[in-house]
C-alpha cells in the first residue's frame, strides 16, 4: 500500500471517528511514520519479549496453566466521593452515595479462596470505579486476602482524601503491598501532606499527579479527553493481563468496562477459571492483544468509532 493511502487509512481510523477527542494535534508525515514505528517496536517487544516471558512464568508457577491473567480488579464498593470530570462518575449516578453497592462478602470470599486454589500470586487491586477507602471492610478485606493468599500483591488505587497515617498504618498491618495515590488537579489535599511529611524515607506510597498534558483514557468512548492515551495503543492488553469483576460479580471486559457492558460470566454462579477459559472469551483476547477490536467500546476506545460525546452526552 503506497503511503498516501496507508496515511489516508490511518487517518480515518485514529482521526475521523474522534471529533470531540484531540488525540495530539495535526498529523503530519513525520508524526505518521513515528507513531507507525512505535507501533511496530511496541508489538515486537510485546510480541516476542513481554508475551513469552509471562507465558513461561505462568508455566512454572502454574504448573502448566500459562494463560492466565497477572492482576486482578476487585469492586468492593461502587461508591466514590469524588467526581473527576474525566470519570464516568462525573455523568452517571452508579458512584453517588445513594447509589451505593457494596460487594457481598460471601462473594468476596470465594474469589478469594478460588484464587488461593490456584496458588495465585499476581496484584489484587481493590477497586473499579468506587473509592476503596469508603469501605469500612477494606482492613479487614485486606487481611482476608493476605491470609489466604500471602503471595499476593495487594495495591490499593486511591484518590487519597480519606488516607490518614493511622488508616496507612492499619491497611499496611493487615497486608497491603502499596499503595497508589492520584492527585486530581494542581493542589495536594491537606490529609496528604501530612501524611506525606509523616511517612519513614522507606514508605510503600506511590504518588502521582494528573495534569493537563497527563493522557487519559476515553473509558470506552465515554469521555472527552484532551489527549486519549488508549488512542496510542498498538495492542490492548487489558483483557490478556487483568480480570476485573464488579460488585456483583461479573467478569467484565476491562477496567474501561464503566456499565459492565462486556460481560463474560458471574463469579457467584460459575467458577472464576471456567469462565476465563470459555471459548469465546479466550478467542475476545486473542484478538484484542493482535489489534482485532470487534466490539464497539473497543472500537470507541481506540478510535476506530465514534466515541458516545458525539452522540451527545454532556461531560
Ligand atoms: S477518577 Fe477515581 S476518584 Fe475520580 S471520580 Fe473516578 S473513581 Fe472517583
Ligand atoms: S480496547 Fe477494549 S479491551 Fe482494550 S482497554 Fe479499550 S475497551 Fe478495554
Amino acid at each position: 500500500m503506497k503511503f498516501a493511502e496507508t496515511y489516508n487509512e490511518y487517518e480515518r481510523r485514529y482521526m475521523a471517528g474522534s471529533r470531540n477527542i484531540k488525540v495530539t494535534g495535526n498529523i503530519n508525515k513525520n508524526t505518521f511514520i513515528r507513531r507507525n514505528l512505535k507501533t511496530f517496536l511496541k508489538r515486537i517487544y510485546y510480541n516476542l519479549l513481554i508475551s513469552p516471558l509471562w507465558k513461561i512464568k505462568n508455566l512454572i508457577h502454574y504448573s502448566g496453566e500459562y494463560d492466565l491473567f497477572n492482576s486482578i480488579a476487585l469492586e468492593t464498593t461502587t461508591y466514590c466521593n469524588l467526581r473527576c470530570k474525566f470519570c464516568p462518575n462525573s455523568i452517571y449516578e452508579r458512584g453517588l452515595l445513594k447509589n451505593r453497592k457494596l460487594m457481598d462478602i460471601k462473594l468476596f470470599k470465594k474469589i478469594i479462596k478460588e484464587l488461593s486454589y490456584l496458588n495465585y500470586n499476581g496484584s489484587i487491586l481493590l477497586h473499579f470505579y468506587g473509592e476503596p477507602l469508603t469501605d469500612k471492610r477494606l482492613p479487614e478485606l485486606v487481611k482476608y486476602i493476605k491470609t489466604k493468599i500471602p503471595e499476593a500483591k495487594i495495591k490499593i488505587n486511591t484518590n487519597g482524601f480519606l488516607l490518614t497515617p493511622k488508616l496507612y498504618k492499619q491497611l499496611l498491618n493487615k497486608g497491603v503491598d502499596s499503595f497508589f495515590i492520584t492527585q486530581y488537579g494542581d493542589i495536594m489535599p491537606e490529609n496528604i501532606k501530612m501524611l506525606l511529611s509523616s511517612l519513614p524515607k522507606e514508605h510503600k506510597i506511590i504518588y502521582r499527579q494528573l495534569n493537563n498534558d497527563t493522557g487519559l483514557s476515553n473509558r470506552g468512548g465515554e469521555i472527552k479527553v484532551s489527549k486519549c492515551v488508549d488512542y496510542e495503543k498498538p495492542v490492548c492488553t487489558y483483557p490478556t493481563a487483568s480480570l476485573c469483576i464488579d460488585y456483583d460479580g461479573n467478569i467484565v471486559l476491562c477496567c474501561n468496562d464503566y456499565h459492565s457492558s462486556i460481560k463474560l460470566g458471574n463469579v457467584r454462579n460459575e467458577k472464576l477459571l471456567d469462565i476465563w477459559r470459555k471459548p469465546h472469551y479466550q478467542k475476545l483476547r486473542k484478538e484484542i492483544s493482535k489489534g482485532i477490536y470487534t466490539l464497539p467500546i473497543c472500537q470507541k476506545c481506540v478510535g476506530l468509532a465514534s466515541s458516545k460525546k458525539d452522540e451527545g452526552v454532556k461531560v
